[in-house]
């Protein structure tokens, strides 16, 4: 399905959108006086769009979960006295209701929505013939599919404001994220619908504030749009996310401190650039001529297997290969991961080839 999006620029009206575009504002809305606090220190740094949680999706019904519609009226002070554009998380129909009422500019999907098809298309049906700017967030598991589908859902309700969040992905094993990039995912989102706008949440990715400048480097450095800070006056006295959240002040450096990138080389560089992709994309043909070469040989050795009635996998021979392979791949610079990948894929194909021959 095909997404419409406004043209490049536009994603929320009234704000010059280039890269990067921030969002910076608290977790959630605790009291006006924090929301509107923070605001003016926001819109003091020249920051043009403001995110609160007004309903807060929180993994235990012990856990603070938002201060409800009463907090829209914040909002939209927040809108009358700064100027800046106002954001919020709606989970269902209801909240869209209530945000719309009070002129909230900018909607988001939540992770935990988006990963439910029923609520989103509840959600988008609800936003027919509304010109809004809708973020969608990742899903909480690392499925791109359903990403993509609630974004059609969204667009489908003729919404062409409209733009991915990546907040990273839960995971059961421990890691230093609080919730795991997988930035092919993002760039997997950018390759099937070049245009739309991503935005990075470094907060929800990383769940602490010490690692928050490093992530929006990270995302400068991939070409994303624009980042979505959680920001906070007092940080480690917040209802939610205490832990991940920056000053105003912290914000402030990281953005000075952000080394920006061009998308494009100009002409003096580029035929530089030119060059070395001609020299990857001559060494690439040599990789995939050797792989051909390579299952060519595997076939016969499974012509061989056949004939002499062994099976095809061999775990000793395979064994002692990866060893073999993963310490010349050391010696050549090359990591252990890496080097295992690739011949877990090799070993999988050769497999298959040689189950085809086997079969015939
Ligand atoms: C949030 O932005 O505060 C939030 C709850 O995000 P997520 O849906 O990414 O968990
Ligand atoms: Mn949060």
């Amino acid at each position: 399905m095909n997404i419409k999006i406004n043209v490049a620029g536009t994603l929320i009206p009234g704000v010059d959108c280039k890269k990067p575009l921030i969002i910076a504002g608290p977790c959630s809305a605790e009291t006006e006086e924090q929301v509107i606090t923070v605001a003016r220190e926001l819109a003091a740094m020249g920051i043009k769009v403001f995110r609160a949680g007004i309903w807060k999706p929180r993994t235990r019904p012990d856990a603070f979960e938002g201060v409800g519609a009463a907090g829209l009226a914040w909002l939209r002070r927040v809108r009358e006295e700064t100027g800046m554009k106002v954001a919020t998380e709606v989970a269902n129909v209801k909240h869209v209701y209530e945000a719309l009422k009070n002129s909230v500019d900018v909607l988001w999907i939540g992770a935990r929505t988006t990963a439910n098809p029923f609520a989103v298309q509840e959600i988008a049906d609800s936003l027919r013939g509304v010109d809004v700017t809708v973020l969608v967030k990742n899903p909480v598991n690392p499925d791109v599919e359903l990403w993509i589908g609630a974004l059609e859902r969204v667009s489908a309700a003729g919404i062409t404001h409209i733009g991915a969040i990546h907040r990273g992905f839960s995971s059961y094993v421990k890691s230093v994220y609080r919730n795991d990039p997988h930035w092919q995912i993002p760039i997997e989102l950018r390759r099937r619908i070049p245009g739309l706008p991503i935005i990075n949440d470094p907060s929800h990715i990383s769940g602490k504030r010490e690692m928050i400048m490093e992530l929006c480097q990270s995302a400068i450095d991939l070409d994303f749009d624009g980042l979505m800070v959680e920001t906070h006056c007092s940080p480690e006295q917040a209802w939610s996310d205490s832990a991940q959240q920056v000053t105003p002040q912290h914000l402030e450096y990281i953005i000075k401190n952000m080394v920006l990138r061009k998308q494009d080389v100009d002409n003096k560089n580029a035929v530089t650039l030119e060059e070395l992709r001609m020299q990857i994309d001559k060494l690439d043909d040599e990789v995939l001529n050797v792989m051909e070469q390579r299952m060519n040989i595997s076939e016969k050795i499974g012509l061989f297997k056949k004939e002499n009635n062994v099976t095809i996998l061999q775990t000793n021979r395979w064994n002692e290969l990866l060893k073999k392979r993963i310490n010349t791949g050391l010696s050549k610079g090359l990591s252990e991961g890496f080097v295992q990948k690739i011949y877990s894929a090799i070993h999988e194909e050769s497999i298959q080839h040689q189950k085809m021959v086997m079969k015939n």
